[in-house]
Order: structure tokens, then sequence, then C-alpha cells
């Protein structure tokens, strides 16, 4: 076997060799062969002074003799490895001793080999060769492994994040019309099956454009967030949705409700609504901001489709401005309060 180094592209420096040993002739026999092989070497007398040099600087292998003044070879092989678990570099233990309860406390002091004395040095230099280069491999795939985990938290996070974008409406927060479509559908579809009935609720502010002409679009802008804080609170279901249908209108499916449980929710947004009494001097209706609401619950049925619903709450909404707004209608066209 030749004594030429194995240094992989990913090591950064020349591999460090800690020979712990107090036979003072063997140190430097080993130190001189090793480092004519390319390794740097740190020589030490004892165990302790082992652990000294591991706290400071982590050797990519260790030679450890097992009997030692101050500390012995397996206490202190025991030690590196309670300290570095995972990360622990690979411990030769090297010894006169060859008995059978010797070799079995080495390993499981957590020494990965076991070489005794006097030395084979083509058997000691291979070992030395392939220990290291094992332990450059598993650090380098613990460190792809652990790229690879935080790539994958990142990208969780980033999908969330999308996810989160695709479906919020980006000034009011509350869910957007992609999602107030999808959950119709699937709604209509679950409700079907079940036969329980699907309540919707549309609302519109009254008067807006006159709003935005008297307080700019900024302020608008801040009204809607404010309506769609309310009508968003309005609802506890977790099935419940509450989003933006376009411009100052908004959508409220309620699965597993009827008629009077739906007529119910449009109620409590327009008496939130008027708790909170957002200034609207130029409303033909009140002075504070109002909504006009349509409200509809039916049995979904195969032969129907949920664009049905949202017609019926679309006249009933339409009822509503004609019956002077700030009020909710029900599809059946009687007005429920004003
Ligand atoms: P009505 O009582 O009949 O509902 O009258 P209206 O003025 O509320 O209804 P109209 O449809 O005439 O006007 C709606 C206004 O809503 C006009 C539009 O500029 C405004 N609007 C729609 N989307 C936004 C928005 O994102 N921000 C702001 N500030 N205004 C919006
Ligand atoms: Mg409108
Ligand atoms: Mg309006």
């Amino acid at each position: 076997m030749d004594g030429s180094l194995d240094v992989s592209p990913a090591s950064e420096r020349v591999p460090l060799i800690l020979i712990v040993d107090d036979d003072p002739i063997s140190n430097l026999m080993l130190s001189e062969i090793l480092r004519k092989d390319g390794y740097q070497t740190l020589v030490v007398g004892d165990g302790q002074a082992a652990l000294d040099i591991c706290q400071k600087e982590l050797p990519d292998i260790i030679l450890m003799d097992a009997v030692m003044p101050v500390m012995n070879g397996f206490d202190c092989c025991r030690s590196i490895h309670i300290w570095y678990g995972d990360s622990c570099p690979p411990i030769l233990m090297i010894t006169g001793l060859n008995d059978t309860e010797s070799v079995e406390r080495a390993y499981q002091a957590g020494a990965i080999d076991y070489v005794t004395k006097p030395f084979h040095w083509a058997v000691l230099r291979g070992r030395v060769r392939q220990a290291i280069s094992a332990n450059l491999a598993h650090q380098k795939l613990k460190q792809a492994l652990g790229k690879e985990r935080l790539l994958l938290q990142e990208l969780k996070i980033a999908n969330h994040k999308l996810h989160q974008l695709a479906s919020t409406d980006g000034l009011t927060s509350i869910a957007n019309r992609r999602v107030f479509d999808e959950r119709l559908e699937s709604e209509w579809k679950r409700l079907c099956r079940e036969q329980s009935p699907l309540g919707l609720i549309l609302i519109d502010i009254d008067c807006f454009k006159a709003y935005n002409d008297t307080y700019g679009h900024l302020n608008g802008d801040k009204c809607l967030c404010q309506v769609a804080n309310i009508i968003h609170t309005c609802v506890r279901r977790p099935a419940d949705v509450a989003a933006r249908y376009g411009g100052e209108e908004f959508a409220l499916i309620l699965p597993n409700t009827d008629l009077e449980g739906v007529i119910c929710v449009g109620k409590a947004v327009q008496k939130e609504l008027q708790k909170l009494a957002i200034p609207h001097a130029s409303s033909i209706v009140k002075p504070f901001v109002t909504v006009s609401i349509g409200v509809v619950a039916v049995l979904p049925t195969l032969s129907s489709s949920p664009q049905t619903l949202i017609s019926w709450a679309d006249q009933a909404l339409y009822d509503a401005k004609n019956n002077g707004r700030n009020c909710v209608v029900a599809f059946t066209s009687s007005v429920i309060n004003g």
C-alpha cells in the first residue's frame, strides 16, 4: 500500500491526527510515519490532555492508547463520544493489551477499531486512511442531508406563502374570488350528497362610488378592509367562507345553514357595521357606511348548479337596493329589515 493521502476536494485542510499515548518512543514513530503520509499530527500523553485538545479543535481521527496515567483511553474515548455524539471523530485504540476484555471495553467505549502493539505499519496506515475517508464521507453526507432538510423546510414555507397569496384577496386579506368559486362548487356537491341546506349571502356597500368621491380612493380601500373584517368576524363555523366577490361586493358561503340561519348572519353583519359607524357624508341612505344584503338558502340538487344560487342571491341583493338599501332581503323577496 502506498502512503499517498486521499484528501477529497471537499476537505478544506490536511487531516489532523491526534495521537494519545504515554509512550514517547511510540508517539515519535507514529507521528513521523503519519506526517510522511501527509497528515498533520498532534501528540499528547494522557486522556485528560486529549480532552483538552478536543475542546479546542476536532481532529479527523484519534489514535488512543488504552492504558495511560491521569485518564485511561477507555474513559477518554467515552467522554469524547458523549461530547460530540454523531459528529465524533473516529477513535482507533492502540495498545499492547490484546485480551478479549480490553477489546470489548474499547468497542463499548466507542472505538471504531483496535490495533495492538507492536504495529504492523502497513495495516495501521491503511486503517487510518480508511477511517479518515469514511469519516469525511459521513460528514459530507450529513452536511448534504442537513442542507436538503433546510431546503425542504424553505420549500414548505414558500409553498405555504404561495398558497396564501393565491387564495387571499390582496387588499382585504380575506378569501378571494377563486376560493369562493372553488368552495361554492365543492360545498354544493357535498351538500347534494348530504341533503343539507347551503346558504349564500351577497353583500354590497351602498353608495360606495360616492364614498370614494368624497374621501378619496385610499380611504375607500381602508373602508373596504373594515367592512371585510366585520364580515369575516361574523362567521364562526370552520366550513364558512367569507370572500371578496369583486369591487365593493362580498360573499359568505354558509354550509349546513337554513334560510333562518342565513338571515341571522346577514343581520349580524348589518348590526356590527352599524356599531362601527364609519362616517359617509355623501350617502343617500345614512350618514355612515351601510350595506345591502341578498341572502338565499337551498337544498342543492344535481340537476341545478351553484350558479343558480348566485343568481338568486344576486336577485335578492338587487331587491335590497331597490328597497332603499341598508337592508337584508331573502330570495323569497320579502324584506327582512330596513
Ligand atoms: P350602490 O349603492 O348602488 O351599490 O352604489 P355604489 O356606488 O356602491 O355602486 P357602484 O357600482 O356605482 O360603484 C361601486 C364603486 O366601488 C365604484 C368603484 O370605484 C368602487 N370600488 C370597487 N373596487 C374598489 C376598490 O378596490 N377600492 C376602492 N377604493 N373602490 C373600489
Ligand atoms: Mg356593486
Ligand atoms: Mg355598491
